[in-house]
């Protein structure tokens, strides 16, 4: 492609993500295609010869655009906000424009140390305690995983890394933990069968005397605890685990304790959702998505961790070849976790926190916040409808409730999300909840307002009545 072409699709680009931003709000949420659609309107092989941009772009168009889920869409209520903003774009765009590839300081200098004080501005933000030092991975996923290596190397002394695994360590997570954990359990080597599920209380958060328990029970068997895996705002329900007695706990037995705050974390930055993390000067690690709700493009998750010697020394690796004069005066970052290349991924967070300021990034998780409140408010008047889950932040779990057997309930509640979704106006998902088959409204795009909650309200209700038949004098 020459340069002239380049410059004319650029700005062509820069101006269709604006206009696409700008109506996204008229696209059908969910895609609305069958499986194997998009796979049958591509051609089977590569193209011989180059084509034009004019050709790709508007089979980009047509070909895939309506093969997308549309997750900026401000009716986007389903699993988590993945939210992203012009400001991020932007930085994206320069990030791909440089092409760098920082897996160590000497590959991008200002890469390695822009990320170091970006991640202590956000340690700031958030309040976690003094000293904590970040590093950026790529999703929540694969920060569990690292710190489940770390957790492993710790209770070993650092010799699993070198002899293979010798002995069953136990891992400690409620039963409302992340399926990630699980995933990280099986690829760390502890093995799915030995991990711990503690049970929640009523409000879906971790019971520490329960934990505790198991613990003890565990030790007296001679078995090996390792590490707990607390959740700060858990995926079904945002219950917060409560880290100040399971921190004191996991200082007594001598446990890595680390804190999955994918969702959550980003609320950390209100003064008045500070409660969430008491107790954090107890954890090892901590970590949370800005690549969910604090409007930074995916991907970008963001990991801290309290003693960086333990987390190097579980990954580090001196092959001549990535030998530079300064190792032993800077950050290489390629040692604070699994992959080698890295993403310059800390341009985008800064451009996002200097775009917004601290105070501009709390009024829109404020906002969203208060539109969750908002719809809590509409479930609770209705007689109808339940709220099944406290609301701490921006996720209302809710279900139809006409006093039918629980089962029927289910089947009820499944049939209506399936009806809302249908729609195309409006994406939410479930998940359950001790049994109960729930709605998940979860509230976290940039542009939602309160006339986007109200009308998916309008659906939810329509719905519910096209379901149980309009001579129900209730509704
Ligand atoms: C979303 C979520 C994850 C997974 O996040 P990824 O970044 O996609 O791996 C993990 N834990 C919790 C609590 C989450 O909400």
């Amino acid at each position: 492609m020459d340069k002239e072409t380049f410059r004319k699709f650029g700005h062509e680009f820069v101006d269709w993500v604006v206009d696409y931003l700008d109506s996204v709000e008229d696209y059908p949420v969910r895609a609305q295609i069958k499986p194997g659609e998009t796979l049958n309107r591509l051609p089977d092989s590569a193209p011989l010869v180059g084509e034009s941009m004019e050709h790709i772009f508007k089979d980009f168009r047509e070909i895939i655009l309506p093969g997308m889920t549309h997750w900026q869409h401000p009716s986007w209520f389903a699993y988590f906000p993945a939210n992203n903003s012009p400001p991020s774009i932007l930085a994206e765009l320069l990030t791909a424009g440089m092409g760098a590839q920082c897996m160590i300081w000497e590959t991008s200098p200002a890469a390695a140390e822009l990320e170091e004080k970006v991640l202590e501005w956000l340690r700031q933000m958030l309040g976690l305690p003094e000293g904590m030092n970040g590093v950026i991975q790529d999703t929540a996923s694969t920060t569990t995983l690292v710190a489940l290596l770390t957790a492993r190397e710790k209770a070993t002394g650092f010799k699993s890394n070198r002899k293979g695994f010798q002995e069953k360590l136990f891992v400690y997570v409620s039963e409302e933990a992340h399926s990630s954990v699980e995933k990280g359990a099986k690829i760390a080597g502890y093995g799915t069968d030995n991990i711990r599920r503690i049970p929640a209380d009523e409000n879906f958060a971790m019971i520490p005397a329960h934990l505790e328990a198991a613990i003890v029970a565990d030790k007296k068997r001679n078995l090996k605890p390792a590490c707990v895996v607390a959740t700060v705002g858990t995926t079904s329900s945002s219950g917060i685990d409560p880290l100040k007695p399971i921190g004191e706990i996991c200082r007594s037995y001598g446990l890595y304790l680390h804190v999955d705050a994918a969702y959550a974390g980003t609320a950390a930055i209100l003064p008045e959702k500070k409660w969430m993390l008491e107790g954090v000067e107890h954890v090892d690690s901590f970590n949370f998505n800005p690549h969910k709700w604090m409007l930074t493009n995916f991907d970008c998750s963001v990991h801290f961790v309290k003693d960086p010697g333990s987390l190097i020394r579980t990954f580090e690796i001196h092959p001549e070849y990535l030998k530079t004069d300064v190792d032993a005066l800077v950050k290489n970052y390629r040692d604070w976790g699994i992959q080698l290349g890295r993403r310059f991924r800390a341009l985008k967070l800064w451009f996002v926190i200097r775009s917004y300021g601290i105070e501009g990034l709390q009024k829109v998780v404020r906002k969203h916040i208060h539109l969750a409140e908002l719809f809590k408010g509409w479930i609770e008047e209705h007689e109808l409808f339940e709220i099944v889950a406290p609301v701490h932040l921006s996720l209302v779990c809710f279900r139809l409730n006409d006093s039918r057997s629980e089962e029927e309930l289910n089947i009820l509640n499944r049939e209506l999300i399936e009806r809302i979704n249908q729609t195309g106006k409006v994406l939410l998902t479930q998940t359950t909840l001790k049994g109960k088959f729930v709605l998940r409204m979860a509230i976290g795009s940039r542009t939602t307002e309160e006339r986007h909650v109200h009308q998916a309200w309008e659906i939810i209700v329509s719905m519910a009545k096209d379901i149980l038949g309009k001579n129900n004098v209730n509704i």
